[in-house]
C-alpha cells in the first residue's frame, strides 16, 4: 500500500535559491544526526521524517557516520526514505570523519571519498545523492585530489551536486580556486554550525560564500537544544539528548549557570515576539542573507512543528536583533 503523503505540503514552507545554482533548499532541512539510527526506534524516527515531508521539508541531511554504530542513520533514513517519492527529495551524504579501520576510512583522499559514497549508496539503497560532502578539511590531501574526486562523483553520477563542510574561509576560497583552475564541478553549498551563540561564520565565512554564490545550511540552529527552554529547569530532561545520547552527569556539564542565564533571556525575547525560543532561534539564522537553509534535528513530530512554524515570523527589528547581540555578548 503506498504512502499518502500531504496533498497541500508545498503551501507552507519557503524555498530558497541556494548561492547561484538552480537548486531550491526548504528553508528548513532536517537531519538525522544524534536523532535518528538507533538513538529513536525505527516508528519514531518514520513519523518525525513524515511529518517533515507533509510540512514541505524536501531536504535530509546524513553522513556516513551518522547513528548507532556509524552507518545505521543511512541504513534507516534510506528505507524510510523509500516511501517518499525520489525526485521531490534532495538526500545528502558526507565523507571525512573517522567511518573504517585503516588509511582510508577517514579523510578526502579519493579512495576514502569514491570507497564512502558507495557504501553509503548501499546503506541508502540509491543509485545516487542529490549532494555529496567533504565533512571536513583534511591538512594532508592535496585540495586537487579532493575536489578532483568529487567532480568524478558527480560525472560518474552518482552525486548531483557537491558541498563542504566546516572549512574555514580561507580554506574555501582555495577549494573554489582549485575548482576553476581545473575547470570541476563548482561548490554549491558550505554546511556551517551557526546559531545565536555560535557566530563565528558571521566573520569567517559569508563574505566568501556571498561573494562566490555559494549557498549555506546552517547546522545546529538551536546548539543541539540549548536554544529552548529544555534545560531551563533544576534537573537534565529525561528525554533529552543530553541523558540519552551523552550521558552527561551534570547540567552544567551541558549548560552553564551562565548560559542558563542567557538562555532564559533570550527566551523572554522570543515571548515578546510571539514566538517560542527554538522558533526565534531558527528565524534568527533565516534573516542572514547568506543563509539559504537551517539545518534542524528533532526528536519528535512536535519538535518538527513548532520549528516549522518558525515561518510565520522571520523579520526581525533592529532593536530585537540589537537585544540578541547584547544578551549574548554579555
Ligand atoms: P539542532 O541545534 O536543531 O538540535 C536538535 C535537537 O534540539 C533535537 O534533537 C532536540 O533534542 C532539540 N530540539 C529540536 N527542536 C526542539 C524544540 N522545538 N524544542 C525543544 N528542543 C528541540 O541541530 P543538530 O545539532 O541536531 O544538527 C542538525 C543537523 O545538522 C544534524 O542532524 C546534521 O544533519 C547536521 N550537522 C552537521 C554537522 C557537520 O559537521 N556538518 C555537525 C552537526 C550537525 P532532544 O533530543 O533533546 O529532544
Amino acid at each position: 500500500q503506498p504512502e499518502v503523503f500531504n496533498e497541500n505540503r508545498y503551501e507552507q514552507m519557503h524555498y530558497n535559491r541556494c548561492g547561484r545554482s538552480g537548486l531550491q533548499l526548504p528553508a528548513i532541512s532536517l537531519g538525522a544526526h544524534e536523532t535518528y539510527g538507533s538513538y529513536r526506534d525505527e516508528a519514531s524516527a518514520r513519523s518525525c521524517l513524515y511529518r517533515a515531508f507533509d510540512l514541505g521539508i524536501t531536504h535530509f541531511d546524513l553522513a556516513n557516520n551518522y547513528g548507532r554504530p556509524p552507518g545505521a542513520a543511512e541504513q534507516l533514513v534510506g528505507k524510510i526514505l523509500r516511501a517518499m517519492p525520489r525526485d521531490e527529495l534532495l538526500i545528502s551524504t558526507k565523507a571525512g570523519y573517522h567511518m573504517w579501520e585503516g588509511p582510508y576510512g577517514e579523510w578526502l583522499s579519493k579512495k576514502s571519498l569514491v570507497a564512502s559514497l558507495d557504501q553509503s549508496l548501499r546503506r541508502l539503497q540509491l543509485d545516487y545523492v542529490d549532494i555529496f560532502y567533504a565533512h571536513r578539511p583534511d591538512p594532508q590531501t592535496p585540495l586537487e585530489e579532493t575536489m578532483g574526486a568529487l567532480d568524478l562523483i558527480v560525472r560518474q553520477g552518482k552525486a548531483l551536486y557537491i558541498g563542504i563542510s566546516n572549512f574555514s574561509g580561507a580554506q574555501l576560497e582555495q577549494a573554489i580556486q582549485v575548482t576553476q583552475r581545473l575547470a570541476l564541478t563548482p561548490i554549491l553549498l558550505h554546511q556551517q554550525r551557526y546559531n545565536i551563540f555560535e557566530r563565528r561564520c558571521e566573520q569567517d565565512l559569508f563574505e566568501h560564500t556571498q561573494n562566490n554564490g555559494i549557498g549555506v545550511i546552517a547546522f545546529s540552529p538551536l546548539s543541539k537544544g540549548l536554544l529552548s527552554d529544555k534545560y531551563l529547569g533544576e534537573e537534565l530532561p529525561i528525554d533529552s539528548r543530553a541523558t540519552n545520547v551523552w550521558g552527561k552527569k551534570s547540567l552544567e556539564n551541558v549548560a552553564s549557570q551562565e548560559k542558563r542565564e542567557k538562555v532564559r533571556r533570550l527566551n523572554t525575547l522570543a515571548r515578546q515576539r510571539d514566538q517560542t525560543l527554538p522558533q526565534m532561534a531558527i528565524a534568527w539564522c533565516l534573516q542572514h542573507p547568506a543563509v539559504s537553509s537551517v539545518l534542524i534535528g528533532a526528536s519528535r513530530i512536535e519538535q518538527i512543528e513548532e520549528n516549522v512554524a518558525a515561518l510565520d515570523h522571520v523579520e526581525f527589528s533592529p532593536d530585537e536583533l540589537q537585544n540578541i547581540n547584547q544578551i549574548v555578548s554579555n
